[in-house]
């Protein structure tokens, strides 16, 4: 449990305890549990909630009486007292979403995306995406802290920069957070798609036991999210979570490496279409054909369903190779195309994950759909600038660069 300090220095990190802490309980905290679960005095505490309640992040709400003694006052998050906004920019479709306190999405948007536009008209479009969502949402600017970026690695963590990732051509070597800050006048944080996706998860899961876990990240690449002891883990440059190139099939696709049955190769939209005999019908975006790929697999049209179950088993591997070397309790999967997907992918994904002869796991490992959804990580990306402010976690405190 972590617990405050009541040394003066420290006043900021007992905030953002306290307000974590409540954040974490919807149906509300007295301050004698507060007291209870911070370690904090009684006198300390009194002045945490004060100026917590002082800058509207929290508020009573209603009295319970429990025990003898006189009732007591429950203090609740206001979920609209801040907002962040997130962006994600992935190689099928932009999308930003509003974020309140309590991480709720508010509002959801596709960012429209100019074919051919510059660096910097990419930026201004994406600025501009962002004054409507905040307009749209009916939002004052004043209470929005920032906006998170997720998007495909590489990027320079540091520089808050993209580097070259491959998908993303048109945004090679931006500088989105010191473009974007510009455009936008607002802090920007840039985080690694899959690393925001697991950090989203863990911030909807406010029960804080998802502290050591993995998030596979499918969408038109695939990474690895992970946390461990409740922590993001980032790497040196915030580029971690890379596993395209764990091999899951000897006999699978050729990859760029050299290898054959990458991961990414072999679970890739374009090569579960192609191994389906499919004729790529909708140019870039492979969202139709794939759920076509779908439906054939639950009408029983093969060879629909054995590209799927194939791909499921493609999918454990790459999760019981990466849970051996990390051995964590938890296995996340999301992203748009595990959740085109997951209907028929699902229960092969948790079955072969159980059976692998290659897992060294000494207890079941668990595996589960994302419970953010689609949005995963622009939502994450939002969680960010949130979590940037007010989470009591030193580690996440360090964030912002
Ligand atoms: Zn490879």
């Amino acid at each position: 449990m972590r617990t405050g300090s009541n040394l003066p220095a420290v006043g900021e990190y007992n905030q953002t305890l306290v307000l974590d802490l409540i954040r974490r309980s919807p149906e509300g905290l007295s301050r004698v549990e507060l007291t209870a679960r911070t370690g904090l005095s009684a006198q300390t505490l009194s002045n945490v909630t004060r100026r917590l309640a002082d800058e509207g992040l929290i508020a009573e709400a209603g009295k319970v009486i429990s025990g003898p003694g006189k009732p007591r006052t429950l203090l609740k998050l206001e979920p609209s007292s801040r907002f962040a906004v997130g962006v994600h920019l992935d190689p099928v479709v932009d999308t930003a979403v509003v974020v309140d306190m309590a991480g709720e999405v508010v509002a959801h948007d596709e960012i429209d995306r100019v074919q051919g536009a510059s660096a910097a008209q990419l930026v201004a479009g994406v600025g501009e995406a962002v004054d409507a969502i905040v307009k749209r949402a009916g939002i004052p600017r004043a209470r929005v802290l920032g906006v998170g970026v997720a998007a495909p690695g590489p990027f320079d963590a540091r520089g808050g920069r993209l580097l070259n990732p491959p998908l993303l051509p048109q945004w090679h070597h931006v500088n989105v957070r010191e473009d974007l800050g510009a455009v936008t006048g607002l802090p920007v944080i840039v985080e690694k798609d899959v690393t925001a996706a697991m950090v989203g998860e863990m911030w909807f899961d406010r029960s804080d036991v998802l502290a050591d876990a993995m998030f596979l990240y499918y969408g038109a690449g695939v990474g690895l999210g992970v946390a461990i002891s409740g922590s993001p883990v980032r790497g040196r440059t915030g580029n971690a979570g890379g596993i395209a190139h764990i091999v899951v099939d000897a006999r699978g696709p050729r990859c760029e490496c050299g290898s054959r049955g990458c991961l990414g190769v072999s679970i890739e939209p374009r090569a579960l279409l192609a191994e389906a005999g499919y004729d790529a019908v909708s140019g870039s975006d492979s969202r139709p054909d794939l759920d076509r790929l779908v439906a054939d697999a639950h009408a029983g049209r093969e060879p629909a369903g054995t590209v799927l179950r194939r791909a499921g088993e493609r999918i454990a591997r790459a999760l019981v190779v990466a849970n051996n070397l990390l051995d964590v309790d938890e296995v996340v999967l999301g992203g748009p195309v595990w959740e085109r997907l997951a209907g028929v992918l699902s229960e092969t994904v948790a079955r072969r994950v159980s059976t692998d002869p290659a897992s060294t796991s000494t207890r079941a490992i668990v595996v589960r759909h994302s419970r953010v959804g689609p949005d995963v990580a622009a939502v994450g990306a939002a969680c960010l600038m949130l979590d940037g402010a007010f989470a009591a976690r030193p580690a996440r405190m360090m964030i912002a660069i």
